[in-house]
């Protein structure tokens, strides 16, 4: 008998040790969205502590990023009537960082476009075409020069600005979460924005696949990237979205004009290593359109992948070794 409870304990040892690190996921709704994150680890008790970390970093985020809360830093800073308010130290981060990434796409990311979010209601069943006269009066409201910052983690909203995080706020918290890792191999999935970190422990090299959704069916992958300690972010017009008269209407409005982007784009893909900027970044290139996109790519340094309506997929340079179109899939490279 004892024999065999030594077996036993070798065989576990076999399955479980050897270095062989035990993982630990944690699945939770934040931020409007389903969110996952994955710890390796020696020990499962410090994956779990650590996922467990990261989570309530992601939570807390989302409370204080919101507009929608009764309590919040941003919600707070909307309904001030233009008045200073003192925002928490992440907050006015996030605050800061939107309002640089904004100057950088000359407004093609604008974190004030909460009007226009409330004006056609997007993703809630009172979605709608507005009257053309109240989308330019909610585009009067949308400037982020509108947003003054000022000392000591204190800001001020202008003519009627109201500000929206979400193009950015996922990013800053998949950041959040990579930042409390503690050297050990992390996924982050927080909705479109994925952020892999450390050594892979399922593949031998180390790195990380991460999928390219379809965006005629986005529980399907199209391409995947190969990447290692980047964070992988995605903007669709497939993820929030109403038809009317043909049209899709979808979440990401180009702000000169207050009415959701049509173009060329089904979706635009950022790998950079800081999740806020890759958010930012595919959230300004999408209303860029790709002309202009793949051109303010190459002058930034970003790495992306255009995906079109006619189901090509453009690569900038830097991606192009760590791109791999699925076989039998109606998307293409394009020459
Ligand atoms: P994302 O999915 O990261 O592209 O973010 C889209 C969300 O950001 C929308 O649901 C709006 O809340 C907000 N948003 C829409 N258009 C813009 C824009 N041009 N710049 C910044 N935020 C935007
Ligand atoms: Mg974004």
């Amino acid at each position: 008998m004892k024999k065999i409870y030594c077996m036993l304990g070798a065989l576990l040892f076999l399955l479980t040790g050897c270095g062989a690190p035990a993982s630990y996921q944690t699945d939770f709704f934040a931020m409007d969205t389903f969110m996952s994150i994955t710890v390796w680890a020696r020990k499962e008790a410090q994956a779990h502590d650590i996922a467990a970390e990261a989570m309530q970093r992601v939570n807390a985020l989302g409370a204080s990023l919101t507009r929608h809360a009764e309590k919040g830093s941003i919600a707070a800073l909307n309904a001030a009537n233009g008045e200073a308010v003192t925002l928490d130290a992440d907050a006015y981060d996030v605050l800061a960082a939107a309002v640089s990434y904004a100057a950088l796409t000359d407004g093609a990311f604008d974190p004030t476009t909460a009007p226009l979010s409330d004006l056609w209601g997007i993703g809630t069943e009172q979605a709608a075409l507005p009257a053309a006269e109240a989308i330019a009066e909610a585009c009067t409201r949308v400037d982020y020069r509108n947003i003054e910052l000022l000392d000591g983690n204190r800001a001020r909203l202008h003519n009627g600005a109201q500000v929206d995080l979400g193009a950015i706020g996922k990013g800053y918290a998949t950041d959040a979460a990579a930042a409390l890792r503690a050297g050990q191999p992390m996924l982050v999935s927080l909705g479109g924005n994925v952020g892999a970190y450390g050594a892979n422990p399922k593949n031998k090299d180390g790195t990380w696949t991460i999928g390219l959704a379809n965006p005629d069916n986005s529980a399907e992958y199209i391409a995947t990237l190969t990447v290692r300690d980047a964070s992988v972010v995605t903007s669709g017009d497939y993820e929030r979205f109403f038809e009317q008269y043909g049209v899709r209407y979808h979440h990401i409005f180009d702000p000169k004009t207050g009415y959701p982007v049509q173009g060329d784009l089904r979706a635009v893909t950022v790998a950079d290593p800081l999740s806020a900027r890759a958010d930012a970044m595919t959230t300004a290139l999408f209303v860029m359109g790709l002309e202009q996109g793949l051109a303010f790519c190459a002058e930034q340094g970003i790495d992306a992948v255009f995906i079109t309506a006619d189901h090509k997929l453009h690569t900038t340079a830097g991606l192009r070794g760590s791109l791999t179109v699925h076989e039998g899939v109606d998307y293409a490279l394009a020459s």
